[in-house]
C-alpha cells in the first residue's frame, strides 16, 4: 500500500496570526505532498518496504539499500517530521502538564528552555528542525539537518520546530527568530505532556 498525506486536523487559517494561511496551504499541499509522492516513487522497486511505518524506516535507515536510501531518509523523514509538527500545533493550550515539572528541573525555568530551545533553532545553518526529545529518560534539545529524524539516534520527539525556509519565509521572510517565537504560542502543550508521560520511565 502506497503512502498518503496525512489530513490536517485543523483549517489552515486556525493558527493566524502565527502561521499564515497561505504558508500552511503551501507547506501542507505542496511541500508535504511531495515527500509522500516521493517516497512512493523511490520505494516503487523495493515492495517489501512500501507501507512499513515510517518510524521503522527511519529507525534502520542503514539497513535500507544504498540506491534508495538518501531518499528514503529525505523522505519518509520528510513526512514522518511533518505529520509529527503539524500534529502539534494549536492555539491557546494553557502551559501545564507533567512535562513543566520536568523542563524546570532539567533548565532551571520555562523561561530558559525557551530560550535554550529558540537559540538551537535560530542559529540551526540551512535547513533543518529543532526538537525537545526524550534521550536516556531525559530532556534534551537538539537539532537535525535535511529531515533526519531523533529516533535515527535513539531519542523519542517530544516536540518539534520545521525552521526550513518554506515554514515561514512568506511570512516572516529573514526573521527566522520572530517565527520561533510566534512558535511557542502554538504549542499543543497537552499533547507534548501526553507524549512526555506515555514514554517517560
Ligand atoms: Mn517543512
Amino acid at each position: 500500500m502506497t503512502y498518503e498525506l496525512q489530513l490536517l486536523a485543523y483549517a489552515p487559517n486556525s493558527l493566524e496570526p502565527y502561521i499564515d494561511e497561505q504558508t500552511m496551504i503551501i507547506h501542507h499541499t505542496k511541500h508535504h505532498q511531495s515527500y509522500v509522492d516521493k517516497l512512493n516513487k523511490a520505494l516503487e522497486k523495493y515492495p517489501e518496504l512500501m507501507g512499513k511505518p515510517l518510524s521503522e524506516l527511519m529507525k534502520n535507515i542503514e539497513s535500507v539499500s544504498e540506491e534508495i536510501r538518501t531518499a528514503v531518509r529525505n523522505n519518509a523523514g520528510g513526512i514522518l517530521n511533518h505529520d509529527f509538527f503539524f500534529s502539534l500545533l494549536k492555539k491557546g493550550v494553557a502551559q501545564e502538564g507533567e512535562i513543566f515539572t520536568e523542563i524546570k528541573n532539567k533548565f532551571g525555568s520555562f523561561a530558559n528552555f525557551q530560550e535554550q530551545f529558540s537559540n538551537s533553532a535560530s542559529t540551526l545553518f540551512g535547513s533543518g528542525w529543532t526538537w525537545l526529545v526524550l534521550k536516556n529518560n531525559r530532556l534534551e534539545i537538539l537539532n537535525t539537518v535535511g529531515h533526519e529524524n531523533p529516533i535515527s539516534q535513539g531519542a523519542i520527539p517530544l516536540l518539534v520546530i520545521d525552521v526550513w525556509e518554506h515554514a515561514y519565509y512568506l511570512k516572516y521572510q529573514n526573521r527566522r527568530p520572530e517565527y520561533i517565537q510566534a512558535f511557542f504560542s502554538i504549542i499543543d502543550w497537552k499533547k507534548v505532556n501526553e507524549l512526555f508521560l506515555k514514554y517517560k520511565q
